[in-house]
């Protein structure tokens, strides 16, 4: 089994190397963000809660965040482990964390504010289908439409400065106390997030000892087990 849960300043990427773990080693992929945006898009009752702080960056409140994280993790819905994404994000979210569960890593993955400004600032996505655009490395063909769907391309209700300054804020006012919980469970591995993608991931794998995915056509022989 193996269990993980990434920290990282807001678009120090997080769900990308999330979604790449989940992806090659058929992990769940757990991402509190995504939960939440989910009952936004879906107007449920939690999701009118959390909608307006969620847009001007702000935490949503410790109880509504354990109860949703038991839930979901009450859901056992994994054969090979899970990767979680965006908790926990603060002291007692961290103490809540550590009593109920159990992770075999923590993967930290460390960047300036000025390059998450600088990311955030130029990210995009598909309002249709999803691709995620970065109007810095990787630009659509045509400007605000997707390339594949020809959707259009949107930003995240709160990837605007404001919002970015006090989600930034928060996070480095937290860190330090989640870190020094987790390491009492875990190993913490520290990750120079500033690279480009590929060098990232590949750093996080060898961190944790991962093998790299069959190549395609390979088939699943080789593939991550438990
Ligand atoms: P980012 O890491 O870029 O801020 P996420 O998708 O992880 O993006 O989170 C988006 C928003 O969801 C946060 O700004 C916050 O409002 C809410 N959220 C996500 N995870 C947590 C958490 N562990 N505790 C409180 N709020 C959270
Ligand atoms: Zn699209």
């Amino acid at each position: 089994m193996r269990k993980y849960t990434l920290v990282g300043v807001p678009g120090s990427g997080k769900s990308t190397h999330g979604a790449r773990l989940t992806h090659d080693f058929d992990l769940v992929r757990i991402s509190v963000g995504d939960i939440f945006r989910w009952h936004v898009r879906h107007h449920t009752k939690i999701g009118a809660r959390v909608r307006d702080g969620m847009a001007a960056g702000r935490l949503v409140g410790d109880t509504l965040v354990e109860a949703v994280m038991r839930d979901r993790l009450e859901q056992h819905d994994w054969n090979h482990g899970f990767v979680i994404d965006g908790f926990p994000r603060n002291r007692r979210q961290a103490e809540f964390f550590l009593e109920t569960y159990d992770i075999d890593a923590v993967i930290y993955l460390e960047i300036s504010d000025s390059q998450v400004r600088e990311r955030v600032l130029a990210r995009r996505r598909c309002s249709r289908c999803g691709t995620d655009y970065s109007l810095i490395e990787s630009r659509p063909r045509q400007e605000g439409t997707c390339d594949s769907c020809a959707g259009r391309l949107v930003a995240r209700d709160d990837d605007t400065s404001e919002a970015l300054t006090t989600r930034i804020q928060d996070y480095r006012r937290n860190i330090g106390p989640v870190l020094e919980l987790l390491r009492r469970k875990a190993p913490v591995f520290v990750i120079d997030a500033s690279g480009d993608p590929d060098t990232v991931q590949a750093e996080i794998r060898t961190r944790l000892g991962l093998a790299s995915p069959p190549a395609p056509g390979e088939g699943s022989t080789g593939r991550a087990d438990s």
